[in-house]
């Protein structure tokens, strides 16, 4: 700027010129950070997200993204939480079913789900159907469980099929964050192997953490080569990957019905007490 030209401006000019412009910046900023930190969610009514991409991962999963408002929207899922999605089934009946988003709120202006759809499912016949460019109803934050750093010295996961995600979503969380010293035991129990969902994103984890985070697979129907388990997550199969009961220590569940209860009874028989245990 030429500065003979601001010598010929009123001061009094200059000094109002440059508190707007202090104002403004200041005004950007804090409705960025509020536009940030408020996210998309509400847990009373539902909001329709766009989706604009979907991914085939596997002849019955498909990976989901949903854009948000604007690219630095967050969708403010406190870690530990889920949203309950709204569908129609094959008969045009409403459904309604809960899902975790394997994005956390440090992924701005979108959000991405990991489905496995059944044949029979009624939610999975919405999931199937959806095409890039329709809305998903969504409400929420949803859930009785939410992770603070330093809550707990180690968790024990105990997933079972699509039950993965909201581990994957704790694990992230925590292993992404260099002040969380928290170790992460993980057993994931499939059919097969491709049945393993987020595998390759687990393997990164798993290669990026050695010292926080261990990964122990069982596979109903095993290939040839395998090293994991084999068959139903056993009693011994805990009690050597997962971490023993002890102050500290949480176990956490998310897989089928008839998992989740043979689950429930190995745990109690090991020891470990209902506060140690929690079921997503
Ligand atoms: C906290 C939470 C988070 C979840 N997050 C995800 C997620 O990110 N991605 C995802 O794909 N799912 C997730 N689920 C499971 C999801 O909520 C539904 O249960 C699932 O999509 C099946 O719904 P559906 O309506 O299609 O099947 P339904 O109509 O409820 O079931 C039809 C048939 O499908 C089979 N089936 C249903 N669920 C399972 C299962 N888990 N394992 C084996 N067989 C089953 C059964 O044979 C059942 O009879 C989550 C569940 C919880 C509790």
């Amino acid at each position: 700027m030429d500065l003979e030209f601001l010598q010929t401006v009123d001061p009094q000019i200059l000094v109002g010129v440059a508190v707007a412009v202090v104002a403004i910046g200041i005004g950007a900023i804090f409705l960025f950070s509020s536009k940030k930190s408020r996210g998309c969610l509400d847990p009373e009514n539902f909001r329709d997200f766009k989706l604009v991409k979907r991914t085939q991962l596997s002849h019955n999963v498909a990976k989901f993204t949903f854009a948000l408002p604007s690219p630095t929207s967050v969708l403010g899922l406190p870690i530990g939480q889920h949203i309950s999605c709204r569908g129609t089934d094959s008969q045009g009946e409403e459904v309604l079913k809960p899902y975790t988003p394997t994005t956390l709120d440090s992924d701005l202006g979108h959000f991405e789900l990991v489905i496995k759809m059944y044949p029979q499912g009624r939610m999975s016949h919405h999931f199937r159907e959806m095409r890039v460019g329709e809305s998903l109803a969504v409400k929420g934050p949803k859930g009785r469980f939410r992770y603070q750093p330093g809550q707990v010295r180690a968790f024990g996961m105990l997933a079972g099929g699509s039950g993965i995600t909201p581990m994957f979503q704790v694990a992230r969380a925590i292993l992404e964050n260099p002040k969380d010293q928290t170790k992460v035991h993980l057993i994931y129990a499939n059919v097969t192997h491709d049945d393993i969902l987020l595998k390759e994103e687990l393997e990164v984890l798993a290669s990026r953490y050695p010292d926080s985070f261990k990964i122990y697979y069982v596979l109903n129907q095993p290939p040839e080569v395998w090293n994991g388990g084999v068959g139903f997550v056993s009693k011994e199969m805990i009690q050597t990957h997962l971490p023993a009961p002890a102050a500290g220590i949480q176990i956490l569940r998310c897989g089928p019905p008839p998992m989740n209860k043979a689950m429930a009874a190995h745990l109690e028989a090991i020891g470990y007490t209902p506060e140690m245990q929690f079921q997503f």
